[in-house]
């Protein structure tokens, strides 16, 4: 989307002129004789928009488009709205094209025999064949609603953990819990397979606070092993997703379920995302103090894959930086990588933030985070994400750092 001005008197868009974007009037003031409208001639102001065939159709224009004032005015091209409606809901993309076909049939019943309609006719042929996929898509996501819904009433998830070693020690200081789906008919399934459907639909609420009571309970469990075997005390690491934080009730239920389980909060940590902190950063900023408050560390996930703006992280009380195991896979490689990690480590020190290492899976990683002072580590290289009976083996042992 980009900004133009044009004076009074300027001609925006004439009869027949190619049509590959519509307009926005921001200010001003803008008159219209539109071919395909039963009013002939009328005017268009301040959050109006004009010229939408060239949204539609790849086609021309049928209208005439000149400034009664100078104005400003922001123009929207076709691949900006198709990508848009691509990125959105699937339900807001069906509806989009839906309205899109009843304004393209419309038109061409009024244009009726003008030579233009044939090529108009045959883009949105194309737009009607993506349509078939977003339909399916939406059916195959409702589908999956369903069964998300029966899953966890009929308690089919698990949470495996991942040992998250210190890097100074070598020693267990907490496991990530991390959703499965133990699936009656496809087995044990991944968050790749359902998280996304999860987000979009809204269950990852519910399914959200089943992952928090249940990190509860086995914090529970886990420090009790722990300090029987005189083992050093262990964190829980929760994700939690951006759309949890838009529930009013998120922090309450969290507080119920401390209740119920009967768990430190000091033991537990909260995996945000950036997308957390810049939607609605007063909104954040406020949740993130209160549940600091009750106890809970808040870590910071995915780190440098998103907005990373190292500038706000002031704002907020974030105890802990989690590098994205991209990173960790590219820095021994890549110099960009290598730079963004050390910036990244040396930023945290000053900060006093904790670093967590995420994804290594070589000894020569782990022996660059170490380089590095980071704290934690986290990897293939250490253990896969674990069922529980093999968590208790886990707890306690110490792993070797020097190859
Ligand atoms: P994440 O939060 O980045 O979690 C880490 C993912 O990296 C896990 O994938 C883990 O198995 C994988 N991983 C760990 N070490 C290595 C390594 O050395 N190499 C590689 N290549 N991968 C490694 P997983 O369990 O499949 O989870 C995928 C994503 O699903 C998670 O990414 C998280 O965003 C989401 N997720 C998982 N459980 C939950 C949950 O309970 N709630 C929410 N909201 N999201 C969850
Ligand atoms: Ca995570
Ligand atoms: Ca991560």
């Amino acid at each position: 989307m980009h900004r133009i001005e044009i004076k009074k008197g300027d001609l925006v868009l004439a009869d027949q002129d190619n049509a590959t974007c519509a307009y926005i009037v921001e200010a001003g003031k803008i008159a219209i004789d539109d071919r395909a409208s039963s009013t002939p001639t009328y005017s268009v102001g301040p959050g109006e928009m004009f010229g939408e065939y060239g949204i539609i159709g790849d086609a021309v224009h049928y209208s005439t488009a000149k400034a009664l004032e100078d104005s400003i005015l922001m123009v929207v091209t076709q691949e900006e709205i198709e990508e848009k409606s691509e990125q959105a809901d699937p339900m807001v993309h069906l509806f989009l094209n839906f309205f899109m076909d009843r304004c393209h049939s419309l038109t061409v019943r009024s244009l009726g025999s003008d030579d233009q309609v044939q090529h108009f006719t045959s883009r949105r042929k194309h737009w009607q064949n993506n349509i078939q996929t977003i339909q399916e898509q939406l059916l195959e996501q409702f589908k999956l609603k369903d069964e998300l819904e029966r899953a966890l009433a009929n308690e089919e998830f698990v949470l495996h953990f991942q040992p998250i070693i210190s890097l100074r020690g070598g020693f267990t200081a907490g496991f990530e819990a991390l959703i499965r789906w133990q699936h009656p008919d496809r087995g044990l399934l991944s968050p790749f397979f359902f998280i996304d459907t999860a987000e979009n639909t809204g269950m990852i609420n519910a399914i959200g606070q089943w992952v928090f009571k249940e990190s509860c309970r086995f914090s529970r469990i886990f420090n009790e092993k722990a300090a029987n075997s005189r083992s050093p005390e262990i964190f829980i690491s929760v994700n939690i997703s951006a759309r949890q934080f838009e529930e009013d009730d998120m922090v309450e239920n969290f507080k119920a379920s401390l209740e119920e389980t009967g768990a430190d909060p000091a033991k537990i940590q909260l995996e945000i995302t950036e997308s957390v902190l810049m939607t609605d950063t007063d909104r954040a900023q406020k949740m993130l103090y209160e549940l600091k408050s009750m106890g809970f560390q808040i870590v910071l996930d995915d780190f440098g894959t998103g907005y990373s703006s190292l500038s706000y992280l002031h704002k907020f009380p974030i105890d802990k930086l989690k590098i994205d195991r991209s990173f960790t896979h590219s820095m021994l490689d890549d110099q960009d990588s290598q730079e963004i990690v050390r910036a990244i480590a040396g930023l945290s020190h000053n900060m006093d933030i904790e670093v967590v290492a995420e994804g290594i899976e070589t000894m020569e990683q782990l022996s660059m985070y170490r380089d590095l002072d980071c704290h934690y580590g986290q990897g293939f290289l250490i253990a896969k994400p674990l069922p529980v009976d093999e968590v208790y083996g886990i707890l306690g042992t110490r792993m070797k750092l020097n190859g």
